[in-house]
């Protein structure tokens, strides 16, 4: 599993499955781990910090990421905006020996097996279908529009469950993060 120095864990899943959440229990537990923080062309949702979040930027600015050759791994999602992850922090924190975790979407997961092909993948699923929906719809952040778009996209990532090393449920958080620790070796 090891990348160089460090490791890296690729987390996927659909919409509202709980990924953050997960992600942020996970660090609160272990400071050690390394969050990649992403660029996205998104706008922020109100609450988002630049630079905590995301780093929150213009098309011109990913325009220019993409022709500097500084993503390791880029995506439009949900055929709105644009996310990628930024290389050089990566590359960095890996040679630093450190435990890196991304969260990305499954096409930038499918990248990031190119690139870095010991990473680690993990998929998070939802018990089932119907607390997606639930937990998309009370979140209330997303119009309804948008929110039907990003089901259909959680559809069809849900079929692509079998393309990652472990599905990990998200059933219980505390259960979960749990065996997410346990997965990366904490
Ligand atoms: P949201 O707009 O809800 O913050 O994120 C939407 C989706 O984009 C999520 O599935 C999330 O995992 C994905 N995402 C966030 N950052 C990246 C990234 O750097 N690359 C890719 N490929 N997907 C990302």
């Amino acid at each position: 599993m090891s990348v160089g120095l460090g490791d890296v864990t690729v987390i996927s899943g659909p919409t509202a499955v709980g990924k953050g959440t997960l992600v942020r229990e996970l660090t609160k537990r272990h400071p050690q781990v390394w969050v990649s923080i992403s660029a996205t062309t998104r706008k922020p949702r109100v609450g988002e910090v630049d630079g905590t979040h995301y780093h929150f930027i213009t098309d011109a600015e990913f325009d220019e990421l993409l022709a500097t050759n500084g993503f390791l791994e880029w995506a439009t999602v949900h055929g709105a905006a644009r996310y990628g992850t930024l290389k050089a922090p990566v590359l960095q924190a890996v040679a630093a020996g450190k435990h890196v975790v991304l969260e990305i979407d499954l096409q930038g997961a499918r990248q990031i097996r190119e690139q870095l092909p010991g990473a680690r993948f993990i998929f998070v699923v939802p018990p089932d279908f119907g607390t997606l929906r639930q937990r998309l719809a009370g979140r209330g952040t997303e119009t309804a529009a948008e929110m039907e778009r990003r089901l259909a996209t959680a559809k069809a990532e849900l079929a692509a469950q079998s393309e990652f090393d472990r599905v990990l449920v998200n059933d219980d958080l505390g259960r979960a993060v749990d065996e997410l620790v346990d997965l990366i070796g904490l």
